[in-house]
């Protein structure tokens, strides 16, 4: 029986090594179909998500794995895969809605920082011939938006928006007295959670550094606005208490 379990151990060991080496590699994961998952299997998330590194304890053995990733994921807004679509309506009840959407729990909605409904595609814009924004264009963008964020976390040990510690959100992420009342009224309408609020404000820090790469006339400063902030929140579309409902 010993034997099988210290097999087991190994095994674990072993695909650990070579999930934590792809993320550590590749830096980002894409889990489509996230509802299809075991509920189980992505709460193993939630650690590394949160804290950029995997903890595996067996017997009196515990080590680390950094693992700091990216997680993309994408699912349908319902079993039969119509809410919230005008002109297919949804089949499903409020309770299949809810089950659907409880196979992702909550504490790991929290540690999504942008979630947002995606809008079937229209006909007139599958015809339309004229050309998107170019992918070189928002990569400059985002490279400049990263820039600006090198420059502000320069002799720390992180370099984005997303990895502020809390003293850090306190001095970058200052609001104008409306953008607080703002905050403070989403916060109670829609009961996001404190780490919900932190999330908002790291986002809505990275559009205010896109909002400064394209007006590079005006200096960036410390402070977010109202627009800035309302676009983070619009961004918190899942974990807001009336989804599905
Ligand atoms: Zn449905």
């Amino acid at each position: 029986m010993k034997k099988a379990s210290a097999k087991i151990g190994l095994i674990l060991a072993f695909i650990c090594l070579i999930f934590t080496g792809l993320l550590k590699w590749h830096k980002s994961v894409l889990l489509d179909e996230l509802a299809e998952f075991k509920r189980s299997a992505l709460e193993v998330l939630r650690q590394p998500l949160e804290d950029g590194h995997i903890t595996v304890a067996r017997n009196k053995l515990s080590v680390d794995y950094p693992a700091h990733f990216m997680l993309v994921a994408a699912m349908n807004p319902c079993p039969c895969g119509h809410y919230g679509d005008l002109k297919h309506p949804c089949t499903c009840t409020p309770a299949q809605r809810h089950r659907y959407m409880s196979r992702i729990s909550g504490p790991l909605l929290d540690r999504i920082d942008i979630q947002c409904h995606i809008e079937a595609v229209q006909y007139d814009d599958l015809r339309n011939k004229a050309d998107g924004e170019p992918s070189a264009a928002i990569r400059e963008r985002v490279l400049k938006a990263r820039a600006i964020q090198t420059e502000r976390f320069r002799g720390t040990n992180i370099h984005c928006n997303a990895r502020m510690t809390p003293s850090m959100v306190r001095q970058y992420c200052q609001l104008t007295a409306d953008a607080e009342q703002q905050l403070r009224m989403a916060m109670d309408l829609y009961g996001l959670s404190a780490r919900a609020y932190d999330r908002i404000l790291k986002v809505a820090r990275t559009i205010a550094d896109l909002d400064a790469v394209a007006h590079p006339d005006q200096p960036v400063t410390d402070t977010l606005t109202t627009p800035q902030l309302l676009q983070a929140i619009q961004f918190r579309q899942l974990d807001r208490a009336d989804w599905g409902e």
